[in-house]
């Protein structure tokens, strides 16, 4: 039986499915020459994401991680403000805040979602507050009808950190929708990829202004060489637009595969003794399963990285849950979070991880995940 598991092949933790335009597009940038962040894809990818999630504006960055930059500096949050912010998120959250010199006030998860618990937000509002930052995490949205609520009661910016919500609703609502600023990344394991980058998406048309001037290093109009404010070469070029268009033309089938792979998970694996799965739902929002993520319970004798590294001897790439921002070593080093605790966050990074979920993943492949997965917990 072992030995069975074992002799099938690796399982990767991600594949993107490159199957539609993506080809054709790439071609007609090649044929007409335009490769730089001048071809026309990048307007029309920017125009067609922004739509799709019901925006105005979109301006498409090189990554994830930069439009979280540009969303912070194009609303002036610096030196003495504070971005409230969830601690389980990836760094970019947080580096993009530490960067401009501003203060990043964390909150704990809540352990059924896994997202920012609202009900710890008003607590940590203080005069130097400036925004706060929602991260919608693994498939499940932070519920934001309390965010906008207490955005609006203490005037406070919003930015929608929707990097792994492309689909995904909150109330009916799109992920991108919420936020003054809402941001997306491109990156392979997200729904809609362009190999690398990210978009900033808004409906205010000057914050979109200064979002397209911080991310091409500033340049003005009138006198190019000469600058007001620093940006940076964040630019999307048009080969990556080419196939974010392309992936964008297949979001709704890659939004119904990720969910039919949600159910096949948990239909497999529900009732394993010492496993919390995803929930499928809640009040506000149906899971669309970006990642199908797991967590050990406390039956279970060993950790997230014991049970990783017994499913990589079956060759099934996973990854660990994010390692909170109170807890890196890089923000303890320059005296930040000192004696910070924040107990859930804390339980999720050591015992939660997740399994293969890419969109080139087979209902066979994921049949066996789910044994060896049974397996490695007997
Ligand atoms: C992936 C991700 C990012 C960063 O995106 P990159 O394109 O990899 O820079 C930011 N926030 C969240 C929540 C993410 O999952």
């Amino acid at each position: 039986m072992t030995h069975n598991l074992k002799t099938i092949g690796p399982v990767p933790v991600n594949t993107p499915a490159l199957v539609g335009n993506e080809r054709a597009y790439l071609d007609e940038c090649i044929d007409t020459g335009w490769i730089s962040s001048e071809g026309p894809f990048v307007r029309e990818f920017e125009d067609a994401f922004a739509a799709r999630v019901g925006r105005k504006y979109g301006v498409a960055v090189s990554s994830g991680t930069a439009a979280l930059q540009v969303a912070v500096a194009a609303l002036d949050i610096g030196p003495g403000d504070e971005v409230i912010m969830p601690t389980f998120t990836i760094i970019s959250c947080a580096a993009a805040v530490v960067r401009a010199g501003a203060k990043c006030v964390l909150i704990d998860s809540d352990p059924a979602t896994w997202n920012m618990d609202v009900s710890q937000i008003e607590a940590k509002i203080t005069p130097q507050t400036r925004a706060i930052m929602a991260v919608h995490t693994y498939g499940l949205p932070v519920d934001m009808n309390p965010v906008l609520e207490l955005a609006k009661k203490h005037n406070l910016n919003i930015i929608e950190d929707a990097a792994e919500a492309h689909g995904l609703t909150c109330r009916g609502k799109p992920c991108g929708s919420f936020g003054d600023l809402s941001i997306f990344s491109f990156y392979p394991n997200k729904l809609v990829t362009t190999g690398e980058g990210g978009m900033v998406v808004t409906d205010d048309r000057a914050l979109a202004e200064k979002c397209q001037s911080l991310r091409n290093l500033c340049f003005q109009r009138e006198r190019r060489f000469v600058h007001e404010q620093l940006g940076w070469n964040f630019r999307m070029t048009n080969l990556q637009a080419a196939v974010g268009k392309a992936q964008l033309e297949q979001m709704d089938r890659f939004i119904e595969q990720k969910r039919r792979m949600g159910r096949r998970y948990t239909e497999l694996l529900a009732g394993t003794a010492g496993l919390q799965l995803p929930l499928k739902q809640t009040e506000y929002a149906e899971n669309i399963y970006w990642v199908y993520g797991l967590m050990l319970g406390d039956e279970i004798p060993f950790d997230a990285a014991e049970a990783m590294r017994r499913l990589g001897e079956y060759k099934i790439g996973t990854r660990p849950f994010f390692w909170p921002m109170h807890d890196q070593p890089v923000f303890q080093k320059m005296g930040l979070f000192a004696s910070e605790r924040y107990p859930i966050a804390e339980k999720l990074a050591k015992r939660g991880f997740y399994v293969p979920g890419g969109l080139s993943l087979t209902d066979d492949q994921i049949d066996h995940v789910a044994k060896c997965l049974k397996t490695i917990l007997k």
